[in-house]
């Protein structure tokens, strides 16, 4: 057996256990490995009856002495054991007869279960039991691993199938790192699948972290090596030519920022050169990234090359469309729209002035890499919100062209040292400095007893001429609800407030529906704006200056952050109310904290990073980043730099083990070069 082979060469895992397994992102033998345990039970002694703790966790046998089947409230069957110093009762509610038959003086219980206090005296309620003639087996020797399980597919399934691939001996063939308390990758793997008996929580801590280490290295090698493959490329270098640039510079009605003037220049910098451009750029939201795209794509516009901009939603490509056409049309360069929603002679038309080369810059959705568009000379590719897109989609886009430059954009702010780390391939520009005379945004935590008092706030405040945002959150499982309750919120504001224009968008709406009520809300035709956060990503309507949010306790920091630099655009003074429904957790209250006190995006990424609880998978898909099998970005963020040293100082042998044993649980989100 080998770590690919797919899960079904194990004993007893058929296709419904496969899809069983693929749940939790199990699909190869590897894949269990690689799945770690979240907790251990200690099933390597058998505890003295006199000695259990209630709250605790535990292996004990007995001699069964008294069993009982009480009627009453709650039916329930209880069997005594005593170890000849102590006794314990198990409680049953559900059992058959089969069970009750068996549960008769004399036999003997090996029981493992939580203890608790029961009306007479100490007590386990239905914990896992085997019942035997005589005294029982010997405990396990080894602590039992607890995995994080599915429906259908508990956790003991799950150990079973780990043993299987242990004592296959299967390995990762995973690197040996010098100067580690544990050298080798398979030793730790091994040690936390079985830990023995005497192992402390402290080596099981450092056991995960070597794993952690091993993947962190290995993506960071990873990048490295593609950041070199690229270096080694050559493209149509796009070096200054007509000036365009500079009347963009005066038409534009506002002066860039020096974070703006310097990231220009970083970019028109790699278009200068023929190694491929591949540049993120991050910008907290506001801090004007569109123009920068706008100056990239004029230089390319300049060599009769193509340039196209990628969005995730329709909204916001139409946003970029009406912007980019706003500021380059006038400089004689086309710009064009292309999204899912076209009538087909439309789409055929624009199809055909994108393949011969007439429209130099192509804004759009998802639609641009289908098929069907063909580029004349596309030479530049840029990606807004690069955290919606998988990578595939971006190589899927950058194939219309012959090795087209790459900007990638986002909002997400990304602490340094991770940046440092897990974009190792790209060259990463920073916009760390909003427009001037933007007054910061006023944030109010409220709890949701207040809110008519909102709601009466909200509607004054649209009646002096602000317009406002009300967003309802999205339950991520439940599209249907959240537009329900955007729905609801509607309609209380209309009945509240008559003459009060209210727009509504969410995700069951049609698309043209949508983006009427958003082209309503642009235009000012609309006071409110009642949405799912589907209005997170990059809408830009300065004048709004006022929003609530409601249950922000659901969303995450970096979210939160995003939906927030909706406001905040104009010269007026912005108010954001976060509606939250009581009772929250100690966590959830800490992080609505940390929207009130800072707007700084960087602050409110790092603060993230430090509330995130482990395992807080919501948390990691939030901020857009990299979600690894083992390492945990929140509680591995201290390995990076010694991850980073480590990197620059290994032999090219154990670099190229290290990135071979990786690459296969790597996904997609990887395998670009
Ligand atoms: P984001 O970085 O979130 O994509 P945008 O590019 O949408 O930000 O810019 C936000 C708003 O700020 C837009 O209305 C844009 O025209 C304006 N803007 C951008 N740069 C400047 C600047 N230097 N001075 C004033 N306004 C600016
Ligand atoms: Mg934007």
């Amino acid at each position: 057996m080998k770590p690919s082979d797919p899960v079904t060469a194990l004993h007893r895992v058929g296709p419904a256990a496969a899809r069983s397994l693929a749940r939790l992102g199990i699909s190869s033998v590897g894949d269990l490995l690689l799945h770690m345990p979240m907790r251990y039970e200690d099933r390597t002694r058998f505890v003295p009856l006199r000695e259990v703790e209630i709250g605790q966790s535990c292996l004990v046998a007995g001699e069964l002495v008294k069993s009982n089947f009480a009627y009453g409230r709650r039916r329930s069957l209880t069997a005594t054991i005593s170890d000849g110093a102590g006794f314990l009762t198990m409680r049953l509610f559900h059992f058959s007869r089969r069970q009750l038959e068996a549960l008769r003086p004399g036999v003997w219980l090996r029981c493992f279960g939580e203890v608790r206090a029961g009306p007479a005296g100490r007590e386990m309620v239905h914990p896992e039991y085997r019942v035997t003639p005589t005294r029982p087996d010997a405990p396990e020797p080894a602590l039992t691993p607890v995995y994080p399980a599915t429906d259908g597919f508990a956790s003991a399934r799950i150990r079973a199938c780990v043993e299987q691939v242990l004592d296959a001996d299967v390995t990762l063939d995973g690197s040996v790192l010098p100067g580690e308390r544990i050298p080798s990758l398979d030793a730790a793997v091994l040690f936390l699948h079985r830990p023995p008996a005497d192992a402390t929580a402290e080596a099981l801590g450092l056991a995960r972290e070597r794993v952690a280490k091993d993947e962190l290295l290995a993506h960071h090698l990873l990048m490295r090596e593609r950041q070199k493959l690229r270096a080694r490329q050559s493209t149509t270098p796009l070096p200054r030519a007509q000036g365009l640039g500079r009347e963009l510079l005066r038409s534009l009605g506002f002066r860039l920022t020096g974070a703006q003037r310097r990231v220009v220049s970083e970019v028109l910098n790699d278009l200068d050169s023929p190694a491929p451009m591949m540049r993120l750029l991050q910008g907290d939201v506001g801090s004007g990234k569109t123009v920068v795209a706008a100056f990239a794509a004029i230089r390319a516009a300049e060599h009769g090359c193509q340039t196209a901009i990628m969005a995730p939603t329709e909204i916001l490509a139409e946003q970029h469309y009406e912007t980019l056409s706003g500021w380059l049309s006038p400089l004689g360069i086309e710009v064009s729209l292309v999204t899912g929603r076209l009538a087909a002679g439309e789409r055929r038309a624009r199809l055909a002035q994108i393949a011969c080369g007439e429209a130099l810059v192509v804004a759009g959705t998802h639609a641009l890499f289908q098929g069907s568009v063909e580029f004349a000379s596309l030479a530049l590719t840029i990606i807004d919100e690069q955290h919606r897109f998988g990578v595939h989609q971006r190589m899927q886009l950058r194939q219309k062209g012959d090795l087209p430059h790459q900007l990638v954009m986002t909002a997400t702010p990304i602490p340094r040292t991770l940046t440092m780390a897990l974009y190792a391939d790209m060259d990463v520009s920073v916009i760390d400095e909003l427009p001037p005379g933007r007054p910061a945004v006023h944030t109010s935590v409220v709890s949701s007893s207040r809110r008519p008092e909102v709601v009466d706030r909200l509607i004054s405040a649209c009646r002096t001429g602000r317009q406002a945002y009300w967003i309802c959150t999205l339950i991520e499982a439940s599209d249907s609800l959240d537009s329900q309750a955007a729905e609801n919120v509607a309609k209380t504001l209309r009945d509240a407030a008559s003459g009060l224009r209210i727009g509504l968008v969410h995700g069951r709406l049609s698309a043209t529906e949508r983006a009427q009520a958003m082209a309503g809300f642009k235009n000012g035709d609309v006071d409110v704006l009642v949405a799912t956060t589907v209005v997170e990503v990059g809408v830009d309507v300065p004048n709004a200056s006022l929003m609530v949010i409601d249950n922000p306790e659901r969303l995450g920091l970096a979210q939160l952050h995003q939906l927030r630099g909706r406001i905040g655009r104009g010269r007026r003074q912005s108010d954001c109310i976060l509606l939250f429904d009581p009772p929250i957790s100690d966590i959830a209250r800490a992080r609505l904290g940390v929207m009130r006190e800072t707007s700084d995006g960087f602050v409110i990424a790092e603060k993230d990073l430090e509330l995130r609880g482990p395992g807080d998978i919501l948390g990691t898909r939030q901020t857009g980043l990299q979600t690894f099998k083992v390492a945990d970005l929140a509680r591995d963020a201290a390995l990076i730099p010694s991850v980073v040293e480590m990197g620059a100082r290994l032999e090219a042998p154990v670099r190229r083990t290290i990135i071979d044993t990786w690459s296969p649980f790597f996904d997609d989100s990887y395998v670009e070069v």
